[in-house]
């Protein structure tokens, strides 16, 4: 199946060419989800609901068929990616959906990063990838290594820049789609390495060798300072993961007003609070009204 139509790919080529970021948002549960579609449908903004394979395992195929039918019944272009699936169990239960029972991720992070050498995470990457092209499913790949650890990504240590020559060659020896460099960046807290201190050069090399052929997605931005955003997506970032920076408020309103509230009050009021804090990143990255 060609990947000419598909949609995580049109969403970030068109962001790319217009120059604003995409919010891809991890959403835990089918409220949050439901909170970042109504708040990309009220800005008029594209958006990538965005799961990890801990939700898969949770929820199974019912949970991934309500995640697409939500995002794709949006009256925005709402793409739907399985992101750090690092393990063949995820990776097989994710493409076992498409296969079988055809549900399909618009797009899944090959996430090979944790092995010895490029070359092994190629080995492991190439067969997931080739499988996910074979379902018109697009595919994110790590070359480097984040360190740190969020909910549904595990802990990691031993940092690797991503080198922009051996980019070239992994790009196209996986076939992957979308790239997740490391530049410094990493997953969860900074507070413990003296704060975010991104290689803003490392990335505007690799932002201008992919420019207009390989999408380049920002992971871990916790806690990073508000000069970074727009200094990312002008260097060529167009898929911005976001964890907790909705995560958290979101959580937080829930449980404050299941204490005091009914049910469905609270959780209607907790699904508003998501899609604030959804639509802020949308004016952040510029997406509002590209829809
Ligand atoms: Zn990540």
């Amino acid at each position: 199946m060609s990947l000419k139509d598909n949609l995580t790919l049109s969403i970030l080529s068109k962001a790319e060419k217009e120059g604003y970021g995409i919010l891809a948002q991890a959403c835990y549960d089918a409220q949050s989800a439901i909170g970042l579609v109504r708040a990309a449908e009220r800005a008029k903004s594209p958006a990538i609901l965005q799961l990890f394979p801990i939700s898969l395992e949770y929820g199974g195929l019912p949970y991934l068929r309500f995640c697409v039918e939500l995002a794709h019944a949006a009256s925005v272009p709402i793409a739907v990616h399985l992101d750090h699936a690092t393990t063949a169990e995820a990776l097989e239960l994710a493409i076992g959906f498409a296969e079988k029972h055809g549900v399909k991720f618009d797009s899944i992070m090959v996430d090979a990063s944790h092995a010895d050498t490029e070359e092994e995470n190629i080995a492991i990457a190439k067969p997931f990838i080739d499988r996910c092209k074979a379902q018109g499913i697009s595919t994110e790949v790590e070359l480097g290594r984040l360190e740190g650890g969020e909910a549904g990504v595990r802990e990691i240590t031993g940092e690797m820049l991503t080198d922009p020559s051996k980019a070239e060659v992994f790009m196209r020896e996986t076939g992957a789609d979308i790239l997740a460099p490391c530049v410094g960046n990493r997953h969860g807290s900074y507070k413990n390495f003296g704060g975010p201190q991104w290689r803003f050069d490392l990335l505007e090399t690799l932002g201008t060798q992919f420019k207009g052929r390989v999408p380049i997605c920002a992971h871990g931005t916790d806690e990073l300072p508000e000069e970074y955003w727009q200094r990312m997506i002008k260097l060529g970032v167009t898929k911005i993961n976001v964890n907790s920076w909705c995560r958290d408020p979101y959580a937080a309103a829930l449980s404050a007003g299941l204490a005091s509230k009914p049910f469905p009050e609270a959780v209607e009021e907790a699904t508003e609070v998501m899609a604030s804090h959804c639509a802020k990143w949308f004016k952040i990255f510029g997406s509002e009204g590209k829809a």
